[in-house]
């Protein structure tokens, strides 16, 4: 489908948006948005666009065809229902793809108390934002069978990744007032990963010492979220993480029908609800609009159209205060008249009705949600300093699938190590099963066999390719994996027990 596009408000000095309505209840949530907007009398000149499961029935198998894509790159702003994912083996999700063929690096999703909406934590104040980082970690995708019977995903962490998306937290809670940043890692697990992330926020919280700056490692902050979530101000972390904690986060506040998003890049943002297609609710005009409208209003102060954004938000809290429009969600979590609910279409008419009202009880900066980064400072990331590290190979490490018993195997691996290098272990699953350390850890016929350099012996590139020779001669090997070292530091982490 070509993109259409229609202005609304008139057409004098409309702001290009792209707009894709998307699966499932998307479309009804994306109408309830844009006609808010209209009525706030902001002028977008709208272009609409497809994504998601229409697009991979069709074959597209990104799930975003080209006109899409076109779309995006002249308009530089979405706003999107949510799109469909595929489940199992082949095509990738078209949120992902969205996110990452623009870059949008910054997963932006508030969590804070609204009025009418009760929960276990009303009156806490809870008023928070959680930061992911939207590109890397176990989502670069980037998995493979190793064997029939073994899966490995590759978490991918890097600093220029980090630091972008710390830097972006730490001008946040500047831009907004706001006095703290916990960095939520699993650092102490994944030392070379997470502990990156970590690291790169220890370097650069010192830049702002306006804010308090805490590490807390990613389960406490679940178990803290659920004990005392108002101690919470910012929250940066990792992709995964991040995308299981603001889930939490939207729970405390009353659900996925109230969470929005923003995803941002450095001159790009797309804006869409956290929740999904909803299938079950498709077309029965039942669905809770309030997330995507939210993000809109986020949309619209990335626009630079503050004046509205307050309007709109200012309804959209006024309608929740007032009571008198509620959805079905929200009728089900309070144990109102679930069948006498307010339809989507109903909620939209009340919240447009209610443009001009003020909520009384909402804090005033709890209201400053979210605005686009411009401009931004220059990053810290600086290649050069890499390229003058020191490296030295020190070793490889081989990835193995054998029916063979594991002494067999190391006594075997062992004696194809060659002159340079000597087999310092065989690990299962990371722990070392060779030679024996006398647990009884179970074998899934994928082994790694770790080779490092003998005392005082240079290893080459040719080294390496000699053993690996060796090795296909006589064993299935799946992965083969350099072991290094940067101005003498390993790069690489040790198995359990080695
Ligand atoms: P979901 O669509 O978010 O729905 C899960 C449940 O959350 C719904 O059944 C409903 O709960 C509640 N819910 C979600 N949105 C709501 C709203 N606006 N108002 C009221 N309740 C709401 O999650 P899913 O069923 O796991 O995923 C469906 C599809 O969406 C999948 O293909 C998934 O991949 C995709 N997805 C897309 C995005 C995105 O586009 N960004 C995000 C997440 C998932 P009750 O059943 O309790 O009423």
């Amino acid at each position: 489908m070509e993109s259409r596009t229609s202005t609304s408000s008139g057409t004098q000095a409309a702001i290009p948006v792209t707009v894709i309505p998307g699966d499932g209840v998307g479309p009804e949530i994306v109408r309830s948005a844009m006609r808010i907007i209209d009525a706030a009398g902001v002028k977008i000149a709208w272009e609409e666009a497809e994504a998601g499961a229409e697009v991979f029935r069709r074959g597209d198998s990104s799930g975003v065809p080209q006109a899409t894509r076109d779309s995006i790159e002249r308009t530089r702003v979405v706003l999107k229902g949510p799109l469909e994912t595929p489940v199992g083996f082949g095509e990738k999700s078209a949120n992902v793809t969205l996110r990452k063929l623009f870059e949008t690096y910054a997963n932006v999703r508030p969590a804070r108390e609204l009025p009418g909406v009760p929960t276990r934590y009303s009156g806490e104040g809870l008023d928070m934002i959680i930061v992911r980082e939207n590109i890397e970690d176990l989502y670069a995708g980037i998995e493979h069978m190793q064997t029939p019977d073994v899966g490995q995903g590759l978490k991918v962490i890097t600093r220029k990744g980090s630091e972008k998306i710390i830097r972006y937290a730490f001008e946040l809670a500047r831009r907004e007032g706001r006095s703290k940043v916990t960095c939520a890692t699993k650092a102490n697990i994944m030392k070379l990963t997470e502990g990156l992330f970590k690291r790169v926020f220890e370097e650069m919280a010192p830049e702002y010492p306006e804010i308090t700056a805490e590490h807390l490692i990613i389960d406490n902050v679940a178990h803290q979220l659920a004990k005392n979530p108002a101690q919470f101000d910012i929250i940066v972390t990792t992709n995964l993480n991040g995308d299981i904690i603001s889930d939490l986060a939207s729970g405390l506040v009353g659900g996925l029908g109230f969470a929005s998003s923003g995803n941002y890049g450095d001159d790009i943002a797309i804006f869409e609800a956290v929740h999904g297609s909803a299938p079950k609710y498709a077309g029965k005009d039942v669905i809770n609009p309030t997330a995507l409208i939210l993000s809109s209003v986020m949309m619209l102060r990335y626009l630079g159209q503050d004046e509205a954004a307050a309007s709109v938000e200012d309804a959209v809290l006024y309608t929740l205060e007032e009571g008198r429009a509620v959805t079905q969600d929200l009728a089900r979590q309070t144990g109102g008249d679930v069948e006498h609910a307010t339809s989507t279409t109903g909620f939209t008419d009340q919240v447009i009705a209610n443009l001009g009202r003020h909520p009384s009880s909402v804090p005033v900066r709890a209201r400053t949600v979210d605005r686009g980064l411009a401009p931004r400072p220059g990053w810290s990331y600086a290649p050069e300093r890499y390229a003058a590290m020191k490296r030295e190979l020190v070793g490889v490490d081989v990835m193995i699938e054998t029916d063979l018993p594991v002494e067999q195997l190391g006594d075997d691996l062992a004696g194809l190590a060659g002159e340079k290098l000597e087999l310092s272990m065989v690990e299962s699953r990371g722990t070392k099963v060779y030679p024996s350390i006398g647990l009884a850890t179970d074998h899934v016929r994928w082994y790694r066999g770790r080779f490092v350099a003998r005392a005082g012996a240079v290893v080459t590139e040719d080294d390496l390719v000699a053993l690996l020779g060796r090795i296909a001669a006589r064993h299935r090997w799946t992965e083969f994996v350099r072991l290094q070292s940067f101005d003498g530091e390993l790069a690489f982490t040790k198995a359990q027990g080695e």
